[in-house]
């Protein structure tokens, strides 16, 4: 099995080196040219390995094959597609900026690769292989870690050029999600390297959401003096765009004064609601206790609901004792 492993990962290395190759020679230079428009310097490119798939169905399955590597293999890997009807296979990334997907130890074990103009999907990541699990890595983990002998806090962002473009501006802490929502099992790990995490997702309304889903899966994880935190960015921008027009010390103020967990669980259950009417601070008063009840027990818990008690003028023990029930808010 952990050869396996090792021969996968030793061809997703000669693919990741074939794109940065690809992209050093004249086929890259519409790759080159559009991350140079976006801002990124040769040198962060490098850091971070992006590379070009060119524009051709076989380039990558030729080369590979001449080094003695079995299409079976560069299809389990995902590099390849297969198909059924026609028995045919083709790369499955062509005309793409390529960015590794790297483990904790810098193994490359998956590719996102992104289209230059406006071509759809924007994006394409590998499939779920043997060495690539979506809903558990991080992209910039790996990168994040190499830049800093201890890092504190790590701030969660939606995309690919967000962690680029953030390193670029000397901001090295940031990591990806997938293209997936924020699980548990990445917090999880994150929280086994660092004490905080900053969601810092779009300002658009999926990155609203975004936050509201992280919120509930980052609640079970808060023991041990853990810190989340929570930063929203202007409507349209993402932290890419955002570091690009106001600067590395804008943005970084930005970070310092994210929303503690608190503070967005009360303001996310008053929106929108006129607490001066009974019923909307009923409605107001369950929402913050269905999230208590996510929450191990602990000093976060307890200063929460007596901060409640004391916003809605009820008893902290009669908040205590609804939590208590096993579903205080179907109950
Ligand atoms: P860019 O700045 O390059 O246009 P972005 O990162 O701002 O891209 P978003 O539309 O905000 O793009 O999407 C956030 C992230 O979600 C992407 O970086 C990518 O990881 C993922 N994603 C977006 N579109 C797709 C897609 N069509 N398929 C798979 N993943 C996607
Ligand atoms: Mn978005
Ligand atoms: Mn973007
Ligand atoms: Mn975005």
């Amino acid at each position: 099995r952990e050869k396996k492993r090792k021969q996968g990962v030793n061809l997703l290395e000669l693919a990741a080196r074939f794109f940065r190759e690809r992209m050093k020679m004249a086929e890259g230079q519409a790759a080159r040219g559009y991350l140079e428009r976006r801002g990124l310097s040769p040198q962060v490119v490098e850091e971070y390995g992006i590379g070009f798939a060119p524009n051709d169905w076989e380039a990558l399955k030729r080369h590979l094959g001449e080094q003695g590597i079995s299409e079976a293999v560069q299809v389990e890997y995902g590099l390849l597609i297969h198909r059924e009807d026609s028995g045919r296979t083709y790369d499955r990334f062509r005309d793409r900026v390529m960015f590794p997907i790297r483990d904790v130890k810098g193994n490359t074990i998956a590719f996102g690769g992104r289209v230059l103009g406006d071509a759809k999907p924007k994006y394409l990541n590998s499939p779920e292989t043997p060495v690539f699990h979506k809903g558990r890595e991080l992209y910039g983990l790996y990168e994040a870690r190499q830049a800093h002998r201890q890092l504190e806090r790590v701030l969660i962002v939606e995309g690919y050029m967000d962690v680029v473009a953030l390193a670029q501006f000397g901001i090295r802490n940031a990591v990806a999600t997938l293209g997936t929502s924020t699980s548990e099992d990445h917090l999880t790990r994150l929280f086994r390297m660092v004490d905080e995490v900053v969601f810092c997702f779009d300002g658009d309304r999926a990155g609203r959401q975004a936050a509201t889903r992280a919120l509930e899966t980052v609640l079970p994880l808060m023991i041990d003096g853990r810190q989340a935190r929570f930063l929203f960015l202007p409507e349209g921008e993402d932290p890419d765009t955002l570091v690009r027009s106001e600067g590395t010390e804008a943005f970084q103020d930005r970070v310092t004064c994210a929303s503690p967990l608190s503070e967005f669980l009360f303001d996310q259950a008053a929106a929108g609601r006129d607490l001066a009417r009974i019923e909307e601070r009923e409605r107001y008063a369950s929402q913050v206790l269905k999230a208590l009840a996510r929450l191990p027990e602990g000093v976060l818990k307890s200063l929460l609901l007596s901060e409640l008690a004391k916003r809605t003028g009820v008893e902290q023990a009669r908040f205590e004792s609804l939590l208590a029930v096993p579903d205080p808010v179907a109950a």
